[in-house]
């Protein structure tokens, strides 16, 4: 068997024996499952993203907390003013609830402009076909209608909020929200985006990063765009249609927590791609 077809049947099986519904009970990603109107999902996912930064649980917390205070119906519920009245007293990080309600307004109004986040990002798309071009575009468009730029409260929360694509980070809070939108339904993701799951990049943490390293898919040091790309192309080797449907299994592992990024028979015991691990080959 070559090294590419160990690495793909490696990471099929990793896939087949992640039990999804039992991840999604404490992934971000699951609230969405709860949400049958698209747009409702569309700006549940955007809160979600936005705040996925630290410890799962924590944020998973967070969000269940910002979502009773934003209402049933995220994409109508409350106006402006009794959402940022609603919203007084959330916190996560350098996140405030004011931050919560601009961005879930600034989403709102780009929802009535273009009929959907969605139709908006395909705009985009469809005039750059450049993925880091529409994203940055896309976040512009949501940050100017919500007003979350830093220099109006001076504070970063607002700012920080949407990652910036043309800084050249692996932005993976974004990607973890284009994954979900974009691919295809699978009792994971949602594809309701009319955009192909080819162009997508992992949303690459510090331990997808160094997961990916092991791998071989990256020998790059930096969690950066230019990392995200090498490791998505990596990946379309095995599946060129939807190089990011590994992300949610590999990210659900368990042992990237404890990956010691060298041989180490006790902490090793157990991992999922050892077979095809760097340091095991
Ligand atoms: S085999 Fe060990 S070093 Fe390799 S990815 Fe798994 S835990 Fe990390």
């Amino acid at each position: 068997m070559s090294k590419n077809d160990s690495i793909k049947k490696t990471l099929d099986d990793v896939r087949r024996r992640c039990d999804v519904e039992a991840r999604l009970r404490v992934d971000p990603g699951g609230v969405l499952h709860r949400y049958d109107d698209p747009l409702d999902r569309e700006i549940v996912g955007l809160v979600a993203a936005c705040i996925a930064f630290g410890n799962v649980k924590t944020i998973r917390s967070k969000l269940e907390d910002a979502l009773v205070r934003i209402g049933p119906r995220p994409a109508e519920s409350c106006g402006p003013a009794a959402l940022i009245k609603r919203m007084r007293g959330w916190k996560h990080r350098v996140f405030l609830g004011e931050d919560i309600a601009k961005l879930v307004i600034g989403a709102r109004l780009v929802q009535a402009r273009h009929g959907s986040l969605g139709a908006r990002f395909k705009i985009d798309w469809d005039e750059t076909q450049n993925l880091k071009e529409s994203l940055a575009r896309f976040v512009d468009a949501i940050r100017d209608a919500g007003k979350l730029h830093a220099l109006v409260s001076g504070r970063r929360g607002p700012a920080h909020l949407l990652g910036d694509p043309r800084a050249g980070s692996a932005c993976k809070r974004l990607m973890l929200y284009l994954r979900w939108m974009v691919r295809p339904a699978d009792g994971i993701d949602f594809g309701q985006w009319p955009i192909s799951p080819s162009i997508l990049l992992l949303p690459v943490d510090t331990h997808i990063h160094k997961l990916s390293r092991n791998l071989g898919f990256t020998r790059r040091h930096d969690l950066s765009w230019k990392t995200a790309e090498e490791i998505a192309a990596a990946l379309a080797v095995f599946d060129p249609k939807d190089p990011a449907k590994y992300d949610f299994a590999l990210c659900h592992m368990g042992m990237l927590q404890r990956c010691p990024s060298r041989r180490d028979a006790a902490r090793c015991e157990g991992c999922g791609v050892q077979p095809v691990c760097v340091h095991w080959r």
